[in-house]
């Protein structure tokens, strides 16, 4: 990013940050892309940190506890459902998902962003929520055979569990008009790239430049 189009740093900024921070979703059938994407962006944007969801799913071969999922059991999920501890949660292939409430605002209010990798249905809840603070990307493969061919090479799952995904794709896919953008992932470099774009312009809108005030009112000295 050149350094003119830095977000602007007011120190005049009675609130002491730069800019809000943005809730980033990202969502896509399995096996579209979503999970490289993520950890792509994670991985070049120090601003960014995961959202780590909570599951009733068993873990898969490789996965740890409190990095991928925090894996509870159904009756320790339902407790935290009642005790509001969730943002959102949703049943995702007979399990249920949810998005610890921990954090998340403290986080927005310093300008840092927060990365979801949510399913449709927590991406509508969080926008119900957190409107203008809340980025909604979704990532289309590149038609249905390579979908199915990307979930049979990465052999995390039995073929009945690749049957349900792929039942549930084309369900997930009629939900994408409850993003803001939409994008076909054919090269995932090319995805990651118009992903970190997405996230550079939201970072630069006006509504998020908290800090901005005190930097015109310099300027116009
Ligand atoms: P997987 O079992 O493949 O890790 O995830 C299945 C689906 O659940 C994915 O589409 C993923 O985005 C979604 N998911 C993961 N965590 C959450 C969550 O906290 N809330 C919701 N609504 N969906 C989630």
């Amino acid at each position: 990013m050149p350094s003119s189009a830095k977000p602007i740093d007011s120190t005049d900024d009675p609130h002491g940050f730069k800019r809000r921070g943005v809730l980033f979703v990202l969502s896509s059938p399995s096996g579209a892309g979503k999970s490289t994407i993520a950890r792509k962006l994670l991985a070049a944007e120090p601003e960014l940190s995961m959202s780590v969801s909570y599951t009733t799913r068993p873990p898969r071969p490789g996965e740890v506890d409190g990095v991928d999922y925090h894996f509870v059991d159904l009756e320790t999920f339902r407790e935290m459902a009642s005790n509001h501890e969730f943002l959102e949660w949703a049943h995702v292939f007979d399990h249920r998902y949810g998005t610890p409430k921990a954090q998340v605002w403290h986080v927005l209010e310093q300008g840092r962003d927060i990365l979801f990798d949510i399913d449709w249905q927590g991406a509508q809840q969080l926008h119900q929520l957190a409107g203008g603070d809340v980025v909604r990307v979704f990532i289309l493969p590149p038609s249905m055979p390579i979908l199915r061919d990307r979930l049979e090479k990465r052999a995390t799952d039995s073929l009945a569990v690749i049957n349900a995904r792929m039942d549930r794709a084309a369900n997930e896919v009629s939900h994408w008009d409850g993003y803001d953008y939409v994008l076909v992932n054919d090269d995932v470099e090319q995805c990651f790239e118009c992903v970190k774009t997405i996230l550079a312009a939201e970072r630069l809108k006006r509504s998020r430049q908290t800090g901005i005030i005190g930097f015109i009112r310099k300027l116009l000295r």
